[in-house]
């Protein structure tokens, strides 16, 4: 693999991605996040570190994830369509990538318990998944109102023996959870690790996150050599919510500028319609969670709740990579309603029999405006499966069925 640490790309040694990142936390956090900061690349760069990961990426996640080329997408789109299958890991989406590799590293760093935050529950699931799989407690902060909606992961949690913390605070939603979770570590120093579920939050967080799912892009690479004869696509896209698979799907290509890199937001009911995710449009620069980066707020720095009918991606920041890719024109962003989400879910289903979850959805609907060339060889990060989007399927798909069938 090359190192690609010195280009502009990457995080640097302050935790920048241009004028995006940087960790503005309370000083009472500081400790914490210094220990991660100093340690964080030692421990990853040693190779029992990555021997352990990799084996439990393979034997427990089920890795290599398949580099499948969709003929029929393809055929629809008059492209060559690649899907990676991050939907057929273990637990159902990418997420689990991170949470092996923030568990190893806790265990490195003496930690004896997790703490996490979760909206949808899909990194709650993740993180509980991990945690009995080492024998650690696990503590997930969650809002009444998401602990309300999303029942099943709920259950799930519990059955892994996570303890769920119902958080009555402001909105009852997930930056309320995060506010809590925090509160938790600066009270608990010593012995805990706060897993963050997406490529969020302050540095080293941002970078620790891409690089753990930076498998997703070193698989691509070889996969796609394989299948093709090249290693290097003509685009890559991903949908983004705090932007976690997407970096991990554009990270071995950052320095490739053939390879487009496109970014797929949440537009909810439409970008200007006031109940939207797309943070690259709406949103302005500020602080968000402990990072520089774009985010959606009032004039007077208040934030605006996001709206999406697909829980992972309705978050009201970006991280600091993408804002940084996206503005600096290194990368592209497209934005997808809920409608033409749910659209792309069903084309999907029927064309590959393969139903997907409902933000990797939002990629698939953004196909057909990227604007590729027959020739072109697309890779579209498949973040997730639809198992747990069922309901909102059953709900508002049924009509359209009958007339859409391709
Ligand atoms: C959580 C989630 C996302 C959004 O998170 P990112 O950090 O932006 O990747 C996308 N797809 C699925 C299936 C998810 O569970």
């Amino acid at each position: 693999m090359h190192d690609l640490t010195t280009s502009s790309y990457h995080v640097d040694t302050e935790g920048y991605y241009g004028p995006f990142g940087g960790a503005f936390i309370p000083e009472m956090l500081y400790g914490n996040v210094e220990q991660l900061r100093l340690t964080y690349r030692a421990i990853m760069d040693e190779p029992e570190f990555q021997q352990d990961f990799h084996r439990l990426l393979r034997d427990y996640v089920g890795r290599p994830t398949p580099l499948y080329f969709a003929p029929r997408l393809s055929e629809c789109y008059n492209t060559r369509i690649y899907l990676k299958r991050e939907d057929l890991n273990h637990t159902g989406a990418h997420k689990i990538n991170n949470a092996i590799g923030q568990i190893l590293l806790a265990m490195r760093m003496g930690k004896t318990r997790i703490i996490a935050e979760t909206g949808a529950g899909q990194h709650g699931v993740a993180t509980a998944t991990v945690c009995a799989l080492v024998g650690l407690p696990c503590v997930v902060y969650m809002g009444e109102l998401d602990i309300a909606r999303q029942a099943p992961n709920v259950a799930r949690m519990r059955m892994l023996g996570a303890e769920v913390r119902p958080v009555t605070s402001g909105s009852r939603t997930l930056k309320d959870a995060t506010n809590e979770a925090i509160r938790d570590w600066i009270n608990h120093p010593e012995d805990t690790h706060y897993i963050i579920g997406s490529a969020v939050g302050p540095h080293p967080y941002p970078d620790m996150v891409t690089r753990f799912q930076s498998v997703i892009s070193e698989e691509i690479r070889t996969q796609l050599l394989d299948q093709t004869g090249r290693s290097n696509p003509d685009a890559v896209m991903a949908c983004v919510g705090g932007g976690s698979n997407a970096a991990g799907a554009f990270y071995h290509f950052l320095d490739q500028p053939d390879v487009r890199l496109i970014a797929v937001e949440a537009a909810g009911l439409g970008i200007h319609s006031g109940h939207s995710a797309a943070t690259s449009v709406l949103g302005t620069e500020g602080i968000i969670h402990g990072s520089r980066t774009l985010l959606m707020q009032t004039d007077d720095g208040q934030i605006v709740e996001p709206y999406s009918l697909s829980a992972g991606l309705d978050y009201p920041g970006i991280g600091p990579l993408h804002a940084h890719l996206i503005r600096s024109g290194r990368a592209e962003a497209l934005s997808v309603t809920d409608q033409e989400a749910l659209e792309g879910a069903l084309e999907l289903t029927r064309l590959e029999g393969i139903i997907p979850a409902l933000e990797s959805a939002h990629a698939l609907a953004a196909i057909g405006r990227a604007a590729f060339q027959p020739d072109d060889v697309v890779v579209l990060c498949l973040s997730g499966r639809g198992d747990k989007d069922m309901a909102t399927y059953i709900e508002h798909l049924d009509q359209s069925s009958e007339t859409s069938t391709p």
